[in-house]
């Protein structure tokens, strides 16, 4: 399950696709991965479709 956000107030994220934070304000996706256990993660627009296309495989 795939949700984009526009920025979420004041807060960094880490992108697990290329471990660099994702600046506050930064549109990105919030992906909630069924069954992991750490819940939801941010992810870099471009970083996530790169990672669903390599887990389509
Ligand atoms: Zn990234």
């Amino acid at each position: 399950m795939v949700r984009a956000v526009t920025g979420e107030r004041g807060k960094a994220y880490r992108c697990p696709g290329c471990q660099q934070l994702i600046h506050p304000g930064i549109p990105h996706l919030v992906v909630i991965i069924e069954g992991d256990v750490e819940g939801r993660r941010h992810w870099h627009t471009p970083c996530w479709k790169r990672e669903a296309a390599r887990r389509q495989r």
